[in-house]
């Protein structure tokens, strides 16, 4: 066997986010990916129909971390793609988050955008909610009122996350921006794209260094007796790793359902969520990504599970509470220099592709 500095358990953005980073300090670094590919959750790769698919679901890089932006651009070129949705929504299609056009569709109004404060405020006004805002429920209709949190968000969320809104926390509401103005993005971070040749491709580059070996399809778990390497920096899930011993931890899971036309275009945007309707919260068209030109289009349907591959944190108090105890061991392990935990599943945080970034780069900065 050969020596390695530090073992990475995970080859997703975490885990190859700080092999890279340490693999420059000139530290000799083993990844062991249980998966068959690299990337983890944001693995694309292309179909049949030359469209590159998302494995795991729409992967939309968005940041305002120029240090995240600068670091990874050493390893794609990004398109400027900028994220619009709609959403179904009383036998509509309406622009999504909530700006000026959602309101004047849907109330009937020509408000311009600098009444939308007012109006808002008045629909406030007359909805019932615990101030301040506990709960994604409260948190919402907070800011947008009964009605439009009754069209967009309440079944959404329950189809989403299998639970009542108000027994989520208000965090999960300050990812979806309420706009008093004119822009319809979903998001408005001055740094958006989609890496020109897919995210495999770029997390390929990144793992492409002298100092990194990588291990697929093999199994942390069963191989960690053999591999005494002096720092181990874990990205899977918190509770596993901790055999269980404070509970378990959920993670929402998705079935994600293919398929492909024979046609040009499937919809009118790159992804379309339906609150209400249906039972998959949203359709993505993947070849908007990447502006992909084909005679075929490939969609893909989300249709969210309680078990299975762990996609999504769920924050409701017991899993926050119970990620406490957790948290309270990770602390003493990394005290000891030999552990670092990292990531959305092994730091049981609701991150942004971004946000991992820059927790690997500031943790992993000054091994
Ligand atoms: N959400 C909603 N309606 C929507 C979009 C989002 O109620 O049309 C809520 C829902 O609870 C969702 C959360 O906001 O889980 C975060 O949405 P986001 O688009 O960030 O979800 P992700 O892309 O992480 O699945």
């Amino acid at each position: 066997m050969h020596y390695f500095d530090i073992v990475v358990v995970g080859a997703g953005l975490a885990g190859s986010t700080a092999a890279r980073v340490v693999a420059e300090k000139g530290k000799k670094v083993l990844v062991v990916e249980q998966h068959r590919h690299i990337a983890g959750h944001c693995h694309d790769a292309k179909n049949e129909a030359g469209i590159t698919i998302h494995t795991y679901g729409p992967h939309i890089f968005h940041t305002n971390n120029k240090k995240v932006w600068d670091f990874v651009q050493q390893f794609s070129d990004f398109n400027c793609y900028q994220h619009h949705v709609l959403s179904y929504a009383e036998g509509r299609f309406i622009p999504f988050p909530i700006h000026v056009d959602t309101i004047n569709e849907i109330f009937g109004t020509h408000i311009p955008a600098s009444e939308v404060s007012n109006f808002l405020a008045e629909q406030v006004q007359s909805s019932k909610f615990t101030n301040p805002p506990r709960t994604f429920r409260d948190a919402i209709v907070a800011q947008v009122g009964e009605k439009l949190y009754e069209l967009f968000f309440e079944n959404y969320t329950r189809k989403q996350w299998g639970r009542d809104p108000s027994l989520l926390s208000a965090e999960v509401a300050a990812r979806i921006p309420v706009r008093a103005n004119r822009d319809g993005r979903y998001f408005s971070d001055p740094y958006q794209g989609i890496p020109s040749r897919g995210y495999t491709a770029m997390v390929q580059a990144m793992l492409e260094h002298p100092n990194i070996s990588v291990l697929l399809g093999a199994n942390w778990f069963e191989l960690k007796n053999g591999l005494n390497a002096p720092l181990t920096i874990f990205t899977g899930e918190l509770d596993k790793f901790f055999d269980f011993k404070h509970g378990k931890l959920e993670y929402r899971s998705l079935k994600l359902v293919l398929k492909t036309f024979n046609k040009e275009h499937y919809q009118s945007a790159s992804v379309i969520n339906y609150p209400n309707d249906y039972d998959w919260t949203r359709i993505t068209e993947y070849k908007y990504f990447l502006d992909e030109q084909s005679p075929h289009t490939t969609v893909c349907f989300e249709y969210p599970k309680p078990e299975g591959e762990p996609y999504y944190i769920v924050m409701t108090k017991e899993n926050i509470a119970r990620r406490e105890h957790y948290m309270r061991e990770v602390e003493t392990l990394e005290k000891t220099g030999r552990w670092l935990f990292l990531g959305r599943l092994a730091e049981y945080k609701y991150y942004n592709m971004d946000q991992v970034i820059a927790a690997a780069l500031q943790k992993v900065g000054t091994i």
